[in-house]
């Protein structure tokens, strides 16, 4: 497949400065421009070189692009869809890569005019990092990405987006935006919301000092802490435009807690037993599947981290 022309990145934060390194290692892109709301991280873009130029306004920047990104927090998609509407080229893709699908595709859709492909994404793929320098090429590789095309989107338009997707090193997934939703909820915005809390916990317990919770961190909690240092901005969004399905996981989960204290209260050893045993199961399948590392502690040692996918 011939490069893309002009791609045009709204938002230069950690997705969008990988989407560039990826295509600039590749040459996947002759051109690429983009636009982020503060001038200093626009200076950084152009300074790392994720973009050949920056713009002040998200309409400048897609002029004449054949792909627009969209790669900003998902409450901010439909000011950004609003503007940039009228300054679409025809037959251009526009895509993004928030976290939650539907909500985005309810922002944006309205905005869009006729002849321009609106194929929405989400790469599965993440750090606990954000901002223009944290970005790097190989975040996708071997990540899936899945694609939420209406039904009556161009096949040709879908098929462009997923080569693009596959060349930056991503599997390719095609799903409707509410079962996204759903999967995501349970795979990546309940445990988020989780490690939220258990980390406001330890904060909260005077009982256990500060420094006893940093030092002895390595237990359990250090795993909870990068998780929750995730962007606030990007994942009170994402709860916000996931409502329902996360409030549907969080109410099973709680189900799941109070049969867990009840066991630990009966000392029934067999039932804690028995349910660690299919937790485990499933750690064993996420690593068969090549979403993680077998060696010990997470594979830290020497092992650059890339998960903490939203
Ligand atoms: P990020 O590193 O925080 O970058 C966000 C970028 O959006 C920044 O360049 C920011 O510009 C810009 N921005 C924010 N509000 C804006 C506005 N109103 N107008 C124009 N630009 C604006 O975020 P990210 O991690 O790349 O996330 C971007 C999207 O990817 C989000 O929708 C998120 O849900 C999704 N996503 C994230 C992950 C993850 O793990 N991080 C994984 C998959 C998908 P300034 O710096 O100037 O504020």
């Amino acid at each position: 497949m011939p490069p893309l022309r002009r791609v045009a990145l709204i938002g230069l934060g950690l997705i969008a400065g990988s989407m560039a390194l990826a295509m600039r290692r590749d040459g996947l892109a002759s051109e690429i421009t983009g636009h982020a709301r503060s001038p200093d991280t626009r200076a950084v873009a152009l300074e790392v070189e994720l973009v050949d130029s920056v713009h002040e306004t998200a309409a400048e920047a897609v002029a004449g692009a054949d792909l627009v990104v969209l790669a900003v927090p998902v409450g901010a998609m439909a000011a950004i869809a609003q503007e940039i509407g009228p300054h679409l080229a025809p037959g251009c893709i526009v895509t993004d890569v928030g976290s939650v699908k539907q909500a985005v595709i309810d922002a944006v859709a309205p905005h869009l005019p006729a002849g321009v492909h609106f194929i929405p994404g989400h790469p599965l793929a993440g750090t606990e990092h954000s901002g223009p320098r944290a970005g790097f090429a190989t975040l996708f590789r071997n990540r899936w990405c899945i694609l939420t095309p209406p039904e009556v989107a161009d096949p040709q338009a879908v098929a462009r987006l997923r080569a693009l997707w596959e060349s930056m090193g991503a599997n390719v997934d095609l799903m409707d935006a509410p079962h996204h939703d759903l999967v995501l909820a349970v795979t990546s915005h309940a445990p988020h919301l989780i490690a939220y809390t258990m980390v406001g916990v330890a904060d909260d317990l005077r009982r256990v000092t500060d420094s006893e919770v940093i030092k002895y961190s390595a237990a359990g909690f250090r795993d909870f802490t990068r998780i929750a240092a995730s962007d606030p901005t990007m994942w009170r969004d994402v709860f916000l435009a996931n409502k329902a399905a996360t409030l549907e996981i969080l109410g099973r989960f709680t189900e799941e807690l109070f049969a867990l204290q009840r066991a630990i209260r009966r000392e029934d050893g067999d039932h804690l037993h028995a349910y660690f045993t299919r937790t485990r199961a499933i750690r064993r399948g996420i690593i068969e599947a090549g979403q993680d590392v077998d060696t010990p502690d997470f594979g830290r040692s020497g092992v650059r981290d890339e998960g903490g996918a939203a």
